[in-house]
């Protein structure tokens, strides 16, 4: 099959991968997938599906809506949604068997529903260890626990989980993580004291997943690694084991020369300084490239290339240099793939991080579905080193089996 002009290429095969190679590493700590935000920009259901296959015992989502459409979707997995307001559907989510996280507030509604219901929810009490985001503080933590121990009584709830979110994982040395620890187990400690002993302590996002055995408890939750993003600023996806699973593509929309001096893009905040060819990129901020990013990297028939001045709406412009062989409708791949160039890479470009370049892609990019392991070795049986082919053929081979999705957001 072709490629749409312009296409988020999702390695189902490489979500799986991911997902093994980190439960390798918490084993014998469940692994619950964060599937949120369309699963990080690569198609809800598709990243439940794959994240599944490659053996994820839970699925979690931000909101209560995300989680109803992976049922709609026909997913029966344990499913856990941890952010709400007032005017969540509370009971959509018992109905629909979907365990809600809770940090005070949401304990009466929630009970209200089960009531309503006859049917007790699943709640997993959340701590604010340090975060200052959600979850209880812990000097509000016994009264939580308290109630949430009256309820239970009561047989409005089953307090399935007590869980905290990590602030500065992704920095292994910092000292707030033994911090956090601390608070985690204390809090734990607490519960106890009012009889509330969950069957899973959750706590660990990938950096800790990867980094700190000490946070892994009953299970971690993990989300950008399983989408083959490193969550270290020093590391690579590749270091760590992990594949990339999205390939951001498209073809060069023109070539031309232009002299010395030629301003480019809006703001002309650019100038060529010797005559160059100027290719023109036809993904803009609308599809989700950040229009802060200077001299972010692209790949075309093999070799790198870089932005030159404002990213556009829909378009942006790389510098060719004088002599250059790039046609028009010459295949790119702006990050991702066998490109060596990683999400990552356009965030330091963009002062942001990967996951907002990945999770970010916009509606107007279709997906398209592919399973590269089933067309070629899995990279773990690979001997390291080894010369992958033409990149751009093995991609054409690949998509024999694509899927194009429909944007679902
Ligand atoms: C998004 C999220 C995660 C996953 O974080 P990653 O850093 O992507 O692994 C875990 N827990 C909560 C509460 C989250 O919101």
């Amino acid at each position: 099959m072709d490629l749409p002009e312009r296409a988020a290429i999702i390695d189902a095969s490489a979500i799986a991968h991911n997902v093994r190679t980190i439960a390798n590493y918490v084993r014998p700590s469940k692994v619950l997938v964060a599937v949120k935000a369309d699963g990080y920009g690569h198609g809800l259901v598709t990243a439940a599906h794959a994240a599944l296959a490659g053996g994820a015992d839970w699925l979690g989502a931000a909101h209560i809506a995300e989680a109803l459409e992976l049922r709609a979707a026909g997913i029966d997995a344990p499913l856990l949604a941890w952010l709400h307001t007032r005017t969540s559907d509370f009971a959509a989510a018992l109905e629909a068997h979907i365990d809600l996280g809770a940090s005070g507030w949401e304990l009466e509604h929630i009970a209200e529903a089960a009531n309503t219901l006859h049917e007790p929810a699943r709640v997993h009490l959340k701590v604010d260890t340090g975060l200052g985001r959600n979850g209880a503080t812990m000097s509000h933590w016994p009264e939580v626990v308290h109630r949430a121990a009256e309820l239970q009584n009561q047989g409005l709830i089953s307090v399935e989980g007590v869980f905290t979110h990590m602030a500065v994982a992704d920095e292994p040395d910092r000292r707030e993580t033994d911090e956090q620890l601390a608070a985690f187990r204390e809090a734990l400690a607490v519960a106890e004291e009012h009889g509330v002993v969950p069957d899973l302590r959750h706590m660990a996002n990938t950096p800790a997943a990867l980094s700190r055995p000490d946070a892994h408890f009953d299970m971690v939750r993990v989300g950008v690694g399983v989408y083959g993003q490193s969550p270290f600023a020093d590391r690579t996806a590749a270091e760590l084991g992990l594949k990339p699973a999205m390939e951001l593509r498209t073809t060069v929309a023109n070539v031309k020369h232009v002299p010395a001096g030629q301003g480019v893009s809006y703001g002309l905040t650019h100038r060529v300084e010797t005559p160059t060819h100027l290719g023109l990129i036809p993904l803009g901020y609308a599809d989700g490239i950040p229009r802060i990013a200077v001299g972010a990297p692209v790949l075309i028939g093999g070799r790198r290339y870089y932005s030159a001045g404002r990213v556009a709406m829909d378009q942006f412009v790389v510098d060719l240099g004088e002599h250059t062989e790039v046609q028009v409708g010459d295949e790119v791949t702006v990050f991702g793939g066998d490109s060596g160039i990683e999400a990552a890479d356009w965030g330091a470009a963009a002062g942001t991080i990967n996951y907002e370049i990945i999770t970010r892609i916009g509606t107007r990019v279709p997906r398209v579905v592919i399973n590269a392991a089933s067309d070629r070795p899995d990279s773990a049986e690979t001997p390291a080193g080894a010369v992958t082919s033409d990149p751009m053929r093995k991609v054409s081979r690949r998509l024999a089996d694509a899927t194009v999705q429909e944007p679902n957001r």
